[in-house]
């Protein structure tokens, strides 16, 4: 199918929630920001609108969505069973940019879980989406609302960019919060596993919980089948260099870190890693409408925020 003959609607941009919810129980697709980055809906449990959204995205079939619910009993209704630990960490991080990989129950369809046994669930911790989903009455899946492999969109102008004319609606809302996404937690297994570091970090985790991180990346792959594909990479060469940045930096070229990169025609110095993540992605797509061909980031430790950031930046230079 041609790109062309996808753009099939236009695509309504508005503050109006109740609008964006009727949309969702039509089966339709809308674009809503959370506190991680901006997420692409549709009503989980129907197929079609699943179906809708992975042609909309051109995300690959095998890559499985996040259920986005806005109270955290509903978590019982998608899955069939809790382990304690699970309990623990939703008590403590729900709402939050936690997603917690647990069995699903039968009433989540294939599409939504890519034919896994198991549903990512989260419940986001921002006003317009919890409205969104309490408005609609639905259980939201939600991948981010950029096309696949690119940069996830952290304001609702990245979203237009993507998918005006893919999708129904977008609802409006300022810049998210942590700019990037949420972490994964498998819950299948006799303790909880990071499948993906994002927002709260492995350090917040074991304060309330004992956990370990991912290693075997073959497993990895199978558990968390997206893991294996492109992502994060805007249109420009992404090289990593390290903090301090000493070296002069080409003068067509963006850099993005905490300190140095002098030179850089366009160039972000961070004020923290907390900042440098919020801005990462919007960084991305400021150097592509500047034509920037090369973005040089500067790499940070990988503890707190840190991890997640520096997980981004690797696989945005692959
Ligand atoms: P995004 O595309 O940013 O929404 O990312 C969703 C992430 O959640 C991807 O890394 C998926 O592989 C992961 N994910 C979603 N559902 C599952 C699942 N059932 N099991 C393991 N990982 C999942
Ligand atoms: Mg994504």
């Amino acid at each position: 199918m041609s790109t062309h003959s996808l753009k099939f609607k236009q695509t309504i941009v508005t503050d109006d929630v109740s609008l964006a919810a009727q949309r969702i129980r039509l089966g339709g697709l809308v674009a809503f920001p959370t506190e991680t980055v901006f997420g692409l809906g549709a009503n989980a449990l129907d197929t079609e609108a699943v179906q809708r959204l992975f042609v909309a995205k051109g995300r690959p079939a095998d890559n499985p969505l996040i259920v986005h619910v806005a109270n955290p009993d509903d978590v019982r209704v998608l899955t069939s069973r809790i382990p304690s630990y699970a309990e623990t960490l939703m008590e403590a991080f729900f709402p939050g940019p936690l997603t917690l990989v647990l069995p699903r129950a039968p009433i989540v369809p294939d599409i939504t879980t890519a034919g896994l046994e198991t549903v990512a669930i989260r419940m986001p911790d921002h006003e317009i989406a919890l409205d969104l989903i309490r408005q609609s009455g639905m259980f939201i899946a939600a991948p981010s609302a950029n096309r696949s492999g690119r940069p996830s969109p952290t304001t609702w102008e990245d979203v237009f960019e993507d998918l005006d004319g893919r999708i129904d609606l977008i609802l409006k809302g300022t810049q998210t919060q942590f700019g990037l996404e949420s972490t994964v937690v498998d819950c299948t297994g006799d303790f909880p596993v990071i499948l993906r570091p994002g927002s709260v970090s492995l350090e917040e985790l074991t304060a309330v919980q004992a956990l370990t991180v991912y290693s075997d990346s073959s497993e990895l792959s199978q558990r968390s089948p997206g893991t294996n594909h492109r992502h994060y990479q805007p249109n420009a060469r992404v090289l990593l260099v390290p903090n301090p940045c000493l070296d002069d930096i080409p003068r067509d070229a963006a850099f993005i870190g905490l300190a140095g990169g002098f030179g850089a025609h366009l160039r972000y110095e961070a004020k923290s890693v907390a900042d440098y993540a919020h801005h990462l992605f919007s960084f991305f797509r400021r150097c592509e409408k500047e034509g920037i061909r090369s973005i040089y980031c500067q790499k940070v430790p990988a503890v707190g925020i840190g991890r997640a950031l520096m997980d981004r930046l690797e696989r945005a230079a692959n």
